[in-house]
């Protein structure tokens, strides 16, 4: 028997063929982890994704080692879906299995190996080999498997071990640090029914001023009804932390995790939340759901900001629940979980767990375990969440379903988690819903030709007006003005007027710094990064000028370096100027700014959001984190700083993606019974585009933005994959492109377009040099075809020896 292994990060397309070796051949299973040797030392965690019979030899062959799992890590339908996403991105089932498995399954150097149960009653079942091995690994360093596993001398030594992970006596584990998170959700129980307190603290060998201490204490312990006590407990029953470690070591306090039940699985079995009462239209909205679901179809749900699409959200995720299938939340960002998970968990009464790229081990593991064995009914999660084991899952929701950060960049696989959860919810036949204030492209056209059914919301939740838009010509403003900021007349009384009425004032800025660049007026010198093709960003606070892609940095000159004169000039403006501007214009306001830089430290980001909530500040800076799914109630003004800065970019989705965030920051404004406003400032009035700026208005604007996106043939109308080269040589990059190109086109001609190879806007990072071209597919039909075509040429141009060294990129469908 052989099998076809997937190796766990291995960036290489191929799928390897081992041979199974005759006692592993009942317990191996598709989607089972196994250890395979691979190159010329390494041993690799690998997936098993195919078992067939010996037809011809094939030579040469390596043996499995041992397999980790009698049961499979990833379910067979999970590990089609993994396939498919490896498939589609164009990258490597490997790269998409290390992504999509929590830490703890990929066995690395930490593994250990432990022996778990000694029970009498189960070691007369065992054979002596078995009993022997037990013993090498009791007396061997058991925090690292590969020398335990050489120590034992028995040619069948795998299976042995096998046979002892069924029974339960040994196990595997990777060494987890433990946080203090997971410190809190330790429980101890006492194990010393043969021990008198006295006997308990001689064993400990401490003074007798200690030893008298730790009686009393387990006196008070023993009469307390409870078995199980946490660490706080503990300590205020008198243990000390090096007390309680000492007991550990002696065993008689035995110390586990707190089981996976403190979650909230079951909404049935609870009532003490409030029943959700919806208004109306969210139960006009939900039935129209309900009857495409019905029907196997996705749902757009259309809702304006404030129209109370997480109240739809939650009474569909609880039907769900009820009727016993799991569902899975996906929100756009890390950032914007906090304030939402708090509010679904008071709607419902209970703990839902969270899983993102940034939980502790610990937490994914419980995830991981608790979605398998379906524990956990209902996660919330960003795009990485797509990647659990779900075994029965009956709806998926995506909030926010047009932003972009449910597209991975780096590193492979670059899925976009919306195009690929509609995979997943096809192959586990669950529904699928999909919400916006600002609806993608894509997702409306797919309304237009009937996959998915668009449902509206088209009111705010108890008919709160929709904020009113106010655009300011700032060209105009400024002739008028006498002092030097940023802000129009008319921003600024509207700000005042919020202040003197206890009303809270949002404004964003979508760059982050002082200013954009430093540049001389004498001789054209403009601060440039040293690594990068990009200018300097100057930061107030660290008097320094920055690279916001290298990380680059230094002091402010105050010559020009070129031509030494002193006219240097600071242009542009990030949100530390705006805050300079607002601390001269309001000094007796609290103002916070929230960017990247004040929220690097850990929970900087709730801190801030919960002082505005509370009305500890007054005025909010922000970049577009502060414009995402946020629900403030005081917000009455909301300030555009700059609209003009969002919508040049050369990049067909510029307009699309401009007024979206225009739209969500302005939803913002007037979310509980204070009128709204919304104030715009551009140079450029007679942009078309600034007719839209109206939620009202979003549809019509993406009918017209369909009509140009199929003129020019873009998508959703075609389908992009871009191809990036990247090497420290600019000629060798450049050739790379164009030899590429050249190939695939003699192979594809008629079926594509390449637009380019073109240096990107930014030619330049750390030193590396970069050339990118894009194959437009016309025909979306041909899509896999082509794409098998453009892979084998890629092989066939990286096989030259003097493109070795070039590193690549291939992004499908990129944004
Ligand atoms: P959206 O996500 O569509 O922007 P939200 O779901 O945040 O809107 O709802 C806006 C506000 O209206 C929230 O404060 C929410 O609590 C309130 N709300 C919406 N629907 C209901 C409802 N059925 N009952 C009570 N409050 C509601
Ligand atoms: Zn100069
Ligand atoms: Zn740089």
């Amino acid at each position: 028997m052989f099998a076809d292994i997937i190796i766990i990060s291995l960036p290489i397309p191929t799928i390897f063929t081992y041979n199974i070796p005759d006692e592993f051949t009942k317990i191996i299973k598709i989607g089972s982890r196994v250890i395979v040797p691979f190159g010329n030392k390494s041993n690799f965690t690998g997936i098993i994704e195919n078992i067939f019979d010996k037809k011809d030899t094939i030579y040469n062959i390596k043996d499995i080692l041992y397999v980790l799992d009698l049961k499979p890590t990833i379910p067979a339908q999970h590990l089609n879906f993994l396939k498919w996403i490896a498939d589609y991105y164009m990258c490597s089932k490997g790269e998409v299995i290390k992504t999509a498995l929590p830490p703890h399954l990929i066995l690395t150097g930490k593994t250990s190996i432990q022996v778990i149960d000694t029970d009498v009653k189960k070691m007369i079942y065992l054979n002596e080999r078995e009993l022997k091995i037990l013993k090498i690994i009791e007396n061997s360093n058991q925090k690292n498997y590969k020398k335990t596993i050489e120590q034992i001398p028995f040619k069948n030594k795998y299976n042995l071990l096998n046979s002892l992970l069924t029974k339960g006596i040994i196990r595997y584990e990777i060494a987890l640090k433990k946080n203090k998170e997971s410190q809190k959700k330790l429980l101890y129980k006492f194990d010393f029914n043969h021990f008198t307190p006295q006997e308990i603290s001689l064993k400990l060998k401490t003074t007798k001023k200690t030893q008298e201490k730790i009686i009393n204490s387990i006196t008070a312990i023993l009469n307390e009804s409870i078995i199980y006590f946490s660490k706080k407990d503990l300590k205020a029953k008198g243990l000390t932390e090096k007390l309680i470690q000492a007991l550990k070591e002696h065993h008689l306090l035995i110390e586990f995790e707190k089981p996976l039940s403190d979650y909230y699985y079951n909404f049935s079995t609870n009532e003490t939340h409030l029943p959700l009462i919806l208004s109306e239209s969210q139960q006009k909205a939900k039935k129209e759901i309900i009857v495409s679901f019905n029907a196997n179809k996705p749902v757009l749900l259309h809702g304006v900001t404030g129209s109370g699409k997480t109240e739809v959200y939650l009474s569909l995720i609880k039907d769900t629940i009820l009727k016993k299938k799991q569902v899975l939340l996906l929100l756009p960002e890390i950032a914007i979980t906090t304030q939402i998970v708090q509010r679904i968990e008071k709607a419902i009464g209970g703990k839902v767990p969270v899983y993102h790229s940034k939980v502790s081990t610990t937490e994914k593991i419980r995830c991981w375990e608790g979605i398998k064995k379906e524990q956990i009914s209902f996660v919330i999660g960003t795009r990485s969440a797509l990647f659990l084991p779900f075994q029965n899952l009956g709806l998926i929701v995506i909030d926010e379903e047009h932003d972009p950060s449910y597209k991975q960049q780096d590193p492979a696989p670059r899925y976009h988690a919306r195009d690929s959860a509609i995979m997943l919810a096809h192959l586990n036949h669950a529904s699928i819903l999909l919400g916006s204030a600002t609806p993608s492209t894509e997702s409306f056209m797919n309304t237009l030709n009937q996959k998915y059914t668009l449902v509206t919301l088209d009111k705010r939740y108890s008919n709160i007006p929709l904020p009113q838009i106010e655009l300011i010509d700032i060209t105009k403003d400024r002739k008028t003005k006498k002092n030097q900021s940023k802000l129009s007349h008319t921003l600024s009384y509207n700000i005042e007027k919020a202040l003197h009425k206890n009303e809270q004032v949002l404004l964003f800025q979508n760059r982050r710094g002082y200013s954009t660049h430093l540049s001389c007026s004498n001789c054209e010198w403009i601060s440039t990064c040293k690594n990068c093709a990009v200018s300097l960003t100057y930061h107030l606070h660290h008097h320094h000028l920055e690279c916001h892609y290298c990380g680059y940095h230094e002091k402010l000159p105050t010559l020009c370096p070129h031509c030494q004169n002193p006219s240097l000039h600071l242009h542009g403006m990030g949100t530390e100027k705006i805050e300079e501007d607002i601390e001269l214009l309001f000094p007796q306001a609290r103002v916070q700014r929230m960017d990247l830089d004040t929220t690097r430290k850990k929970n900087t980001y709730q801190t801030i959001i919960n002082q505005f909530e509370s009305g500890e500040i007054d005025i909010l800076i922000g970049t577009q984190m502060i414009s995402k799914g946020l629900d403030f109630s005081q917000v009455s003004i909301v300030g555009i700083l700059d609209i003009d800065g969002l919508m040049y970019f050369p990049n067909y989705r510029a307009h699309e993606r401009a007024l979206q965030t225009v739209i969500q920051v302005s939803g913002r404004a007037g979310r509980r019974n204070k009128k709204g406003t919304v104030i715009i400032q551009t140079r450029n009035i007679k942009n078309p585009l600034l007719n839209y700026l109206s939620e009202k208005d979003y549809l019509i604007f993406l009918k017209n933005e369909l009509i140009e996106r199929k003129k020019f043939k873009y998508p959703p109308f075609t389908r992009l994959i871009q191809l990036t080269f990247k090497h420290k040589t600019q000629t060798l990059v450049n050739q790379a492109a164009h030899t590429l190109k050249n190939d695939i086109l003699e192979k594809l001609n008629d079926k594509i377009d390449i637009l380019g190879p073109s240096t990107p806007i930014i030619e330049k990072i750390n030193n590396v040099f970069l050339k990118e071209f894009f194959i437009k597919i016309n025909n979306i039909k041909d899509i896999n075809k082509i794409k098998k075509i453009i892979q084998q040429e890629l092989d066939n141009l990286i096989k030259y020896p003097s493109y070795k060294s070039v590193t690549y990129k291939i992004d499908v469908d990129p944004i």
